[in-house]
């Protein structure tokens, strides 16, 4: 069953060093999942799982530093020095009967029925200390023709846990293989048992789908049957998702168009934080569907998503009232200011990609860019000690550094800090005399 070739690169010190460990006090040791498909792809391995027969309790002995992760089902998260590595003990997983989780697990000291649990044959595969491939299912084989395929009875292996159905279209992104016929049809047929799969890990897959080429799987996984069961509000976007696949393409082509133009332009509007594909998607999905805000906010919570993307979705909801064809100089101004500029970008991305008009506006969102005046409050070329010398105190001294930069933003005066004391100073009584009237600064 030990394949000569093809074999895994050269894997780094400290991981075959836990390997190493595991096997010098007779235990066995095996890369297993998704550091062995990549391998073996050539792509970048960031995460490395070892599978071993030692059971967790002894795990933790052999290793000084150990973070019990999952113990219960037989994971310790092992510190490297340089990583965290998961050892996992081989396990059987017995009935799914919430379809949920399994109900027990069971150790075994048999690797390959460790990999028969497993979900698709090019997750399947192991490797040993030295790269030799153990590939019982045919991964090798799948992973040369690009194709997913379900370990074992497609359908037995879809009714134990539903999230394999999402896992399946996730890998179709992140991979871009086509799935075998038998296994797809499963994957209809067993539809319904996504209803008893948790939001959250649900929301997990539908990330990972998200942060990859997307694209990929978007005209099946909007076509097929697994929306309909999906949480709310998503049934109900369906009809519009579906179309929207249009807006993609379905030619291999096209939609290697739209993806590279997609990554493009995030990658150019700089948007930082790590969910930025998710709050861009979402956002997306929003325009497609036409759902309001709270909608939208509602499917990410429920999602389990963090609330930075309902913050920026709302955000970018709150541009999208008007077309940005139709802003005014104000408009432009006012959105691009105390407002991350890749949202506004963004906001004019989704508009050109999916409204009738056509118009550059992410053309016009880079324009407006470089010419605005001010972009944050702290930019300002006077600070609140500059306004408190004035004799401004309190609350006075942040209302006055608004009203400077509303000026600024109109063009009425130069963000430059004579004109702006002077500007302020001019009105000065004014503003003295409307707080007297218990007024503020306005
Ligand atoms: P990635 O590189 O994206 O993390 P991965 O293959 O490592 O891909 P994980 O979700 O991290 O995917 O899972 C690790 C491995 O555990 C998989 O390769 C697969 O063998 C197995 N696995 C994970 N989830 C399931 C599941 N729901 N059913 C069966 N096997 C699973
Ligand atoms: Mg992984």
């Amino acid at each position: 069953m030990t394949n000569s070739f093809p074999r895994l690169p050269e894997l780094p010190d400290d991981v075959s060093g836990v390997m190493r460990t595991l096997l010098e006090h007779g235990s066995q040791a095996y890369l297993v999942g998704g550091c062995v498909r990549d391998g073996l792809r050539g792509q970048p391995v960031y995460d490395y799982d070892i599978a071993t027969d030692a059971r967790p309790d002894r795990i933790q002995q052999w290793f000084p530093r150990t973070l019990a992760t999952g113990l219960r089902h037989g994971t310790v998260t092992v510190w490297t020095g340089k990583r965290p590595v998961e050892v996992t003990t081989f396990r059987t997983e017995s009935a799914y009967s919430d379809g949920r989780r399994p109900d027990r697990v069971t150790f075994t000291d048999d690797l390959v029925q460790d990999l028969a649990r497993r979900d698709f044959t090019v997750n399947a595969m192991a490797a040993d200390i030295s790269g030799h491939i153990i590939d019982p299912f045919g991964g090798l084989a799948d992973l040369a023709q690009r194709c997913l395929r379900a370990v074992g009875n497609a359908r037995h292996r879809f009714a134990e846990d539903g999230l394999r159905i999402v896992r399946a279209l996730r890998f179709v992104s992140q991979l871009g293989f086509a799935i075998e016929p038998q296994t797809l049809t499963a994957m209809h047929q067993e539809a319904q048992r996504l209803q008893s799969v948790s939001n959250e890990r649900l929301g997990q897959e539908m990330r990972r789908m998200v942060q990859t080429m997307w694209w990929l799987a978007w005209p099946l996984w909007s076509a097929g049957p697994w929306l309909t069961v999906y949480p709310h509000p998503w049934p109900k976007w369906q009809p519009a998702l579906r179309e929207g696949a249009a807006a993609v393409g379905t030619t291999e082509a096209a939609q290697a168009r739209f993806g590279r133009r997609w990554q493009t332009v995030l990658l150019d509007l700089g948007w930082q934080h790590e969910w930025a594909t998710v709050s861009a998607w979402m956002f997306w999905l929003s325009r497609l569907t036409g759902a309001s805000t709270d909608e939208t906010v509602e499917a990410i919570r429920r999602f389990a998503w963090p609330k930075q993307v309902g913050r920026d979705v709302q955000n970018m909801m709150s541009l999208a009232v008007e077309d940005p064809v139709d802003w005014s100089d104000c408009a432009w101004r006012e959105a691009l200011f105390e407002r991350p500029a890749a949202l506004v970008g963004w906001v004019c991305f989704v508009f050109d990609t999916l409204s009738p008009v056509t118009q550059n506006r992410l053309a016009m969102f880079r324009d407006r860019l470089r010419t605005q005046p001010l972009h944050r409050l702290s930019e300002l070329a006077v600070n609140g000690h500059d306004v408190a010398a004035l004799g401004l105190r309190g609350k006075q001294v942040g209302d006055a550094l608004r009203l400077l930069a509303e000026a600024v933003l109109r063009s009425e005066i130069e963000n430059e800090r004579y004109t702006l004391l002077q500007w302020l100073t001019q009105r000065l009584s004014d503003l003295h005399a409307s707080h007297r009237e218990g007024g503020g600064l306005r």
